[in-house]
């Protein structure tokens, strides 16, 4: 049973934002909203701040299209830590991180957020793929790693890519299997990525 019908308007309000949450239920969210309620001033103030900076403060990388603080430089763009050869093409935000929790690589990164489907009339930005490839002009990269999901959509991405890529010279790699099929590389441990960016093989 849902609280909904007779919760005072602001607590409703938090509860359908709580909702949109992955993994958020109807009970919970309703918890979190009356949690919230027994916070301290000072700890909903500084809630309400960092959820605000998420849009105000954050940006994206011009180059990489990496999560980075505005104003600031992007870690993953440094031509003094990273290695400009190796370049890892990911299809989510949080991804980089993740690989860089795995501590198996210090290429570059590119996030391309839409995968190329083969159902459905949803074709990557041309912007972002133009973008990808005046980087691959400039930089020295001779290895590009696709670290996409082993979904149809992941797999139809990586064809694209391995066609669109492969005629400039560069090396086309794919994370290695080992990955369950059919899953999101976002939802797996840094051991497991680990793993996966070590056994990488060359698209045949
Ligand atoms: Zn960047």
């Amino acid at each position: 049973m849902t609280l909904m019908r007779i919760l005072p308007k602001t607590l409703k309000n938090l509860v359908s934002s709580f909702r949109k949450l992955s993994s958020v239920g109807q009970k919970t969210a309703e918890r979190y909203a009356f949690e919230l309620f027994e916070w301290s001033t000072q700890e909903t103030e500084f809630l309400a701040e960092a959820v605000r900076a998420v849009k105000n403060k954050l940006t994206r990388c011009d180059a990489c299209s990496c999560i980075k603080e505005a104003g600031a430089s992007c870690p993953f763009c440094d031509p003094v830590t990273r290695n400009e050869e190796i370049l890892c093409i990911v299809s989510h935000i949080k991804d980089p991180f993740l690989i860089e929790e795995s501590r198996a690589f210090k290429g570059l990164y590119h996030v391309l957020p839409n995968l190329f489907s083969p159902f459905e009339e949803k074709d990557i930005a041309s912007e972002n793929i133009q973008r990808l490839l005046g980087r691959l002009e400039k930089l020295p990269v001779k290895e590009v790693i696709l670290a996409l999901d082993t979904t149809l959509e992941g797999d139809a991405t990586a064809l694209y890519f391995q066609n669109l890529l492969r005629p400039r010279g560069v090396k086309v790699t794919r994370l290695a299997y080992g990955i369950p099929i059919g899953s999101n590389i976002h939802y797996f441990d840094s051991q497991t990525l680990h793993q996966a960016l070590s056994g990488r093989q060359v698209l045949t």
